[in-house]
This record gives structure tokens, sequence and C-alpha cells, in this order.
């Protein structure tokens, strides 16, 4: 069985809450490195954060649960600079660095790091996938 990383977190209140909405949808996933992540924060970029490893056959299907979710919370926010409802979540793949990129290569793996942004389309401001707005 072949799994691959869907998504990444530097917490793992968000973690917890989408691997448990992926396994209430019968989707066979897990999480890698959550608890040196949890102890140990400092770890976590160097590490990739925690990571929401699917099974490979659920890949698209665990893709689709979570930009619903996410799309559904998104449409229960308001900018908090215009007041505007008119968000848009935009997703982001940050990849790691030559030499990890090397090292993931000769592994097998790829841990490029996945999250997303929330953009108001009204007057452009941005948030982190927690909808935190800077
Ligand atoms: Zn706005």
């Amino acid at each position: 069985m072949r799994f691959s990383q869907i998504r990444s977190y530097d917490n793992y209140i968000k973690a917890n809450l989408q691997l448990n909405l992926l396994v209430d949808s019968g989707i066979n996933c897990h999480l890698k490195d959550e608890h040196t992540v949890t102890i140990d924060p400092f770890l976590s970029p160097a590490l990739g954060g925690i990571k929401l490893m699917v099974l490979d056959t659920d890949l698209s299907r665990a893709q689709q649960i979570l930009e619903s979710a996410e799309d559904a919370y998104i449409k229960t926010l308001a900018c908090p600079g215009c007041g505007s409802k008119s968000l848009e979540r935009q997703a982001l793949v940050k990849l790691p660095g030559w030499g990890k990129r090397l090292v993931d290569r000769l592994r097998g793996i790829n841990e490029s790091v996945f999250s997303s942004e929330i953009i108001c389309r009204s007057c452009g401001r941005r948030a982190d996938d927690l909808g935190q707005f800077s």
C-alpha cells in the first residue's frame, strides 16, 4: 500500500479535524510526524509540518472532500477589511530546497508543503488557511 501526502499543517488541531473528516468518509489515511511536531514545534519547518497521508487509490476522493469542506468554511467568513463575502481559496504548494528534494527522491517520497490561503476578491487582503487575516 502506497500513501501520498495530500496536505501539511503546523497546527495539530486542523490536522486532526481534516484527518477525522476523511476517516469518517471511509478514506484510508493517517498523520505523519504529528507527535514530533507537537512536542517540538521548532522542528516543524525542518520536517515539513504534520503530513496528512492518504492511500493512493483514495487520493482524488480525499482531495474532493477536503476542497468542498474548505470551500464551505470560507463561505461562512467575511473579510475583516471590507466586510465582503467574496473570499476565494488559492492552493499553495511550497517545494522543499533542492537538497531535501534530492534526498526525498532517493527515499521515493514527495514532501512538498501543501497549504492554501484565502484572498478577498474585493480588496485583495490575504489570510492563511485558518482564516486569520493579516
Ligand atoms: Zn476585503
